[in-house]
């Protein structure tokens, strides 16, 4: 069959891996969308994947039929399609498919930076917080940044971890958790104030 041949020779293996939404890191690896997945078990090298927890492995074709369910042949005809290797053909429904997959692979991603550009912030706030605004006294009142921070700190840092080492579900979950109700933007412009006000308190120090 002549579009395996096609297929085969100009998909690269890794690009489709990652066009599918599933990120490879610079060792090769990625988290296996065949299990669980929770740490990368998916070797991508060359023109073969591996999974070295569930034992998947084959050539980019058998990778999307895997993926998507299709016969081998309905994913190489998928892959010549999402690769533009059959640019007279309109869009298949497996194409389409794909495309919304990847924009939503692609919204995830982009979500997860804005939580990566606002979290790690606040808990190095919420770290100074718990050591400046602690009680020096058991009769003096609880400044309530302190309060804050015993409260949210270990939450703050329980989702970190998880984005940083979550399976995509979990990630995906602190994601939305975190964008609902656009907390994440709120949060986002609390910590300019603060950090304006910290200048200032600065500035106004160093005058004195
Ligand atoms: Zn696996």
């Amino acid at each position: 069959m002549r579009i395996f041949e096609i297929v085969k020779e100009n998909v690269n293996l890794r690009e489709a891996v990652e066009l599918y939404g599933i990120d490879v890191n610079r060792y090769g690896m990625a988290l296996c969308p065949f299990h669980n997945d929770r740490h990368p078990s998916l070797y991508v090298a060359g023109d073969h994947y591996h999974c070295f927890a569930c034992g998947e492995h084959g050539d980019v074709i058998d990778f999307v039929s895997k993926l998507f369910r299709l016969s081998l042949y309905d994913a190489a005809k998928k892959l010549a399609a999402d690769f533009h290797l059959t640019p007279d053909k309109p869009p298949s429904a497996a194409a389409l498919h794909a495309k919304r997959i990847r924009t939503e692979a692609q919204q995830l991603r982009e979500n997860e930076r804005l939580c990566f550009s606002v979290l790690p912030d606040y808990a190095r706030v919420l770290r100074d917080w718990k050591v400046q605004y602690a009680p020096q006294s058991p009769d003096e009142p609880v400044h309530a940044r302190f309060v804050e921070a015993c409260h949210k700190l270990d939450e703050t840092e329980y989702y970190l971890d998880i984005l940083c080492a979550g399976d995509s579900h979990e990630r995906a979950e602190v994601v939305r958790q975190q964008m609902s109700d656009g907390k994440l933007e709120e949060l986002r412009q609390r910590l300019e104030d603060i950090h304006k006000e910290d200048e200032n308190d600065n500035n106004t120090a160093d005058v004195a």
